[in-house]
């Protein structure tokens, strides 16, 4: 049964019992108890000052690498639209909303002669999933190009953190814990456009060759383990085209898992543990998860079979 809270009136979206799967990238998962979507960040400050501290939030950004568990969201999950997505130039960089879409930041760098943000043209999340994961791709990722972020605290304080501050490191940062990034700015180099247009269509052209880009699926499975590969681990386990129900280590890149039509995000995650098990008795090498796994499990049973990390 939904939880209800008192909610403060908000100039956003506020629904209750949403499905998330649809906005998800696997397409699969349960309802959120509540969704809000702010209008802005000061409707946004003003829902985190007047709602309940026990109730449970989680932010949420395109959802390219989550899987949402059939049991759904508890309390309120937060997504950030079309109120946190401007790109403006600022000198050398660019100060962009966290729901801007890193493939628009990319675009939009380039239309500006702003080189060093091509790598972000092939990755399918928002600014704020990017900071969150330390996103990056074809040797960039966040940390080489952040300069600053702001955001909401729990009791919706507003802060301004630098980037040195968050500790990146590989696919990770130390955002502090209920933080909502709402801001940011990243720096860039003038370049020619041309170049910079040469570099995103290189980029295109070799993710286009080796990810299944147009598959319903969460990017990365597992982070790759110091000194491996982790696609290459999952290979060598025999795991490449494995399916369990509707759910497939893809043929084509066997650290990304495709939902083939009717996976349950339990059969994605069932399919994750399979492969986690038979890596480690090939190889002695324990895979972690890179996709986050949130909400409740839909069953006793899936619940005691799922890992926790
Ligand atoms: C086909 C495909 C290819 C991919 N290729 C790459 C790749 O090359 N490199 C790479 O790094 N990733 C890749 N990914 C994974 C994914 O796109 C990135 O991790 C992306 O940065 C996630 O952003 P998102 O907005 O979708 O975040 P979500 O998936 O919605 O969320 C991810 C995490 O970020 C947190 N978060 C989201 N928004 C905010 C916010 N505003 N404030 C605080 N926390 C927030 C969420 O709570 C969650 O913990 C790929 C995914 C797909 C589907």
């Amino acid at each position: 049964m939904i939880q209800t809270f008192p909610f403060p009136s908000v100039r956003g979206r506020l629904k209750s019992n949403v499905p998330l799967g649809p906005r998800t990238w696997f397409r699969c998962g349960g309802a959120a108890d509540w969704l809000f979507v702010p209008e802005d960040e000061e409707d946004l400050a003003h829902f985190l000052t007047h709602c309940s501290p026990d109730m449970p939030r989680t932010v949420l950004g395109a959802c390219s690498n989550v899987i949402i568990r059939d049991g759904g969201i508890e309390g309120t999950v937060i997504r950030l639209a079309g109120g946190f997505a401007s790109i403006e130039q600022d000198q050398n960089g660019l100060i962009a909303g966290s729901a801007a879409l890193d493939v628009t930041v990319a675009e939009k760098a380039a239309s500006l002669g702003l080189g060093g943000l091509e790598f972000l043209a092939g990755i399918p999340g928002s600014l704020g999933g990017a900071v969150a994961m330390n996103a990056g791709a074809y040797g960039s990722e966040m940390v080489d190009c952040l300069d600053w972020i702001e955001g909401l605290d729990p009791t919706g304080q507003t802060l301004r953190i630098q980037a040195r501050d968050l500790h990146m490191s590989y696919r990770h940062s130390e955002l502090p814990a209920g933080f909502i990034v709402t801001r940011l700015r990243l720096k860039a180099t003038p370049e020619d456009p041309a170049l910079i247009r040469q570099h995103i269509s290189g980029i295109r052209a070799s993710r286009e060759a080796s990810q299944p880009l147009r598959a319903r699926t969460g990017g990365s499975t597992f982070r790759n383990p110091e000194g491996y590969k982790a696609w290459s681990l999952i290979d060598q386990a025999g795991c490449r085209g494995l399916q369990i129900g509707n759910a497939q280590i893809s043929e084509k890149h066997c650290n990304f898992m495709l939902n083939l039509g009717h996976a349950r995000s339990t059969d994605l995650e069932i399919l994750g543990e399979t492969v986690r098990k038979k890596v480690f008795d090939q190889s002695g090498i324990l895979l972690q998860w890179e996709i986050k796994r949130l909400g409740r499990p839909a069953t006793e049973t899936a619940s005691t079979f799922l890992s926790q990390d």
